[in-house]
């Protein structure tokens, strides 16, 4: 990938987030990222934002112009789990993970495209889930939230894929993060039953794959939905 792309991940301060932007600063670029709370890893720039709000991603991506120069590459990573069965879900377990995941997801997209419009130049990369086309009962809210992404990614590349923009979807797996080191040792086992690689992915594994989508040589991948699941959600 052409080296010094300024980069910006949400929700970077931990678990994948943080991952994919210390993979950004690795192999050479800018990094910013968004954090309510902590830092991003070392040689990134944090800024404040929370996701719900347009005026807090303004504000932040201003911020980051000002340090780094405009967004090339955004990483739409910030989400929430709030699980429940169906019958359970309130109206607001279900309109707040989708306004932070979807609506989120939305607004920061919205806010990079004028700066990658002018530049003729832009990476978008949302983070899914294999959930997202698979399903998963107790996350209706959840899946809906990140099957909506795929709309999303893809309605923006007929929209601005002329102008050298990509955006693109990726769906992980199950991921070590401190979410599955919770997991008791028999549901842990459950869950690697079903995964054909038979284990669960490191956040390495999915950071390089958005390194990648980010990078010259996936140019012209887009409205792509790419798994990083060892296998589980094939065929969806
Ligand atoms: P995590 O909870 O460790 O990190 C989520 C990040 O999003 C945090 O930095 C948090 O502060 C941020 N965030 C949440 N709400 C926000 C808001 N309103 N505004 C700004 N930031 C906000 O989770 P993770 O496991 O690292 O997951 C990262 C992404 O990957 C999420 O979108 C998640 O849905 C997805 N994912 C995770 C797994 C997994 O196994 N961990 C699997 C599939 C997909």
């Amino acid at each position: 990938m052409t080296t010094g792309r300024t980069v910006l991940v949400t929700g970077g301060n931990r678990g994948i987030g943080f991952s994919i932007a210390e993979e950004f600063i690795r192999q050479g670029h800018r990094v910013a990222v968004t954090a309510r709370s902590g830092a991003g890893p070392d040689g990134s720039l944090t800024v404040r934002a929370d996701v719900t709000d347009a005026a807090s991603i303004d504000a932040a991506f201003t911020e980051i112009e000002a340090a780094l120069g405009p967004v090339e590459v955004v990483v739409a990573n910030a989400g929430i789990t709030r699980d429940m069965l169906l019958m359970r879900m309130s109206d607001d377990d279900f309109t707040s993970v989708v306004d932070t995941n979807l609506s989120g997801a939305f607004r920061v997209v919205k806010r990079a495209s004028k700066a990658m419009l002018k530049a003729r130049f832009g990476r978008i990369v949302l983070i899914s889930s294999v959930v997202g086309l698979y399903g998963s009962a107790g996350q209706v809210n959840y899946s809906a939230s990140k099957s909506g992404l795929v709309g999303l990614a893809r309605s923006v590349t007929r929209e601005l894929g002329a102008r050298g923009i990509t955006a693109n979807v990726v769906a992980p797996g199950f991921i070590e993060t401190d979410m599955t080191a919770k997991l008791s040792e028999t549901q842990q086992a459950d869950y690697k039953r079903n995964i054909p690689a038979g284990r669960f992915a490191t956040p390495g594994e999915v950071a390089r794959v958005v390194t990648w989508l980010a990078g010259d040589d996936a140019a012209y991948i887009s409205g792509a939905v790419i798994p990083v699941d060892g296998g589980l959600g094939m065929g969806h």
